[in-house]
């Protein structure tokens, strides 16, 4: 006769689902085969590891879990090895163990079925979770480490040389910077994406702008080269200040960060004419001598939290937010974006409308205080 935890393992063994379990600290414990499977990473290599490095549970479903073992299966991402991430259903259900001391059972932590037979079938669904799923493990790795570090401080900062406090004070101030340009790029796109946005669109002077940029860039450039090319009689831009400067931040910052020191990042801005030579639309250009981008991952860039697996983004921070607001505030704009690369060198390209005298709306009484024409897109 076999014991319990033999037909127990014989049971998850022929499911077509992933089972993990975890301790009473979120240490994971136990895995199947399944779950090796779908997310590329051994057994060993996840026994051992916190459960939230590699998946996100909604609050719901952690909560339910605890007083309704019948929970419904929800949406829940897991991070595999590759990076990639997989949506599928999945129920948690709490483990009860012996206290042999109080002689009942206590918490004893969570077994997750992941369900790989029925994948999430509507996009909306998927995207929310995802979005949902994603923040919540980049702002809790921030947090994370400025817990420890403070709690290092609070309990050992007397022992502690004055080295090593400012190192660990220096790391938190990084990650509290970090949570700062999370969830301003958060802001960012929950404005664009809401009913509300509106830009308030001008004849703007895009040398003055891209002047500006560099300006207020030029710390963190000061190990490049920063080169711009500008040519002569540009006509003006088209275009919401605050926006043509996030534009030109997103891809300028991007350009120093994804190349080595001492590489050259160019600026050019041309004007482009239409079939009866009149000059109207302007074309940026921001070209880096870094590493590049592979053809595969031209578009995956550009969505939300689209950061590439490579040696350079990994020692570089970033939200992966930029391009998705850059491509976002383009569009608004009546612009379009591009970008080109190989090996050594990336290009984007933004194009942008110009204003075109002939056809310059009159300026209102209003708008004179003002240095252009102003209207609403
Ligand atoms: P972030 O820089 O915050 O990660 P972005 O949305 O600005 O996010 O960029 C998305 C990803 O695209 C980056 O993480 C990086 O992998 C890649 N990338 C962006 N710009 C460049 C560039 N100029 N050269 C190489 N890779 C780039």
């Amino acid at each position: 006769m076999y014991t319990p935890e033999e037909l127990l393992k014989a049971i998850i063994a022929c499911s077509p689902d992933g089972y993990v379990s975890c301790d009473e600290f979120g240490k994971i414990v136990f895995v199947n085969e399944v779950v090796e499977k779908i997310t590329g990473w051994s057994a060993e290599e996840l026994i051992g590891k916190e459960s939230s490095k590699i998946y996100s549970l909604p609050e719901s479903l952690t909560a339910a879990g605890r007083e309704d073992e019948k929970v419904k299966p929800q949406a829940v991402i897991l991070f595999r090895r590759d990076g990639k991430k997989l949506t599928l259903k999945a129920r948690q259900i709490e483990i009860k163990k012996t206290d042999t001391s109080k002689s009942r059972n206590v918490f004893g932590g969570y077994l997750t079925i992941f369900h790989t037979e029925n994948p999430i079938s509507s996009n909306l669904e998927r995207a929310q979770v995802e979005f949902v799923s994603t923040v919540s493990h980049e702002l809790r790795t921030p947090l994370t480490s400025i817990k420890g570090f403070t709690d290092t401080l609070l309990k050992s900062g007397d022992k502690l040389s004055d080295e090593n406090k400012k190192k660990y004070m220096t790391i938190i101030k990084e990650q509290a910077d970090r949570l700062i340009r999370l969830v301003e790029d958060l802001l960012a796109v929950s404005r664009l994406e809401s009913q509300n946005f509106q830009l308030t669109v001008r004849s703007l002077d895009l040398r003055k702008y891209i002047g500006k940029v560099c300006e207020s860039l030029s710390s963190k450039a000061a190990n490049h080269k920063i080169i711009q090319k500008i040519e002569n009689n540009l006509p003006n831009v088209w275009a919401d200040a605050d926006r043509l400067e996030q534009i030109l931040t997103n891809l300028i910052d991007n350009a120093i960060k994804y190349s080595s020191h001492g590489s050259a990042v160019v600026i050019s801005a041309s004007a482009l004419c239409d079939e009866k030579d009149v000059k109207n639309k302007l074309k940026i250009e921001v070209t880096d001598q870094g590493i590049g981008i592979n053809e595969s991952d031209l578009q995956k860039i550009f969505t939300k939290f689209g950061r590439l697996d490579n040696p350079m983004t990994r020692q570089t921070q970033g939200t992966g937010l930029g391009l998705f607001i850059t491509k976002s505030l383009v569009l608004a704009l009546k612009g379009e974006i591009s970008v080109s690369s190989r090996p050594g060198e990336t290009t984007f390209m933004v194009i942008l409308p110009a204003v075109v005298p002939e056809i310059a709306i009159p300026i209102s009484p209003r708008d004179d205080l003002n240095t252009g024409i102003e209207g609403k897109i």
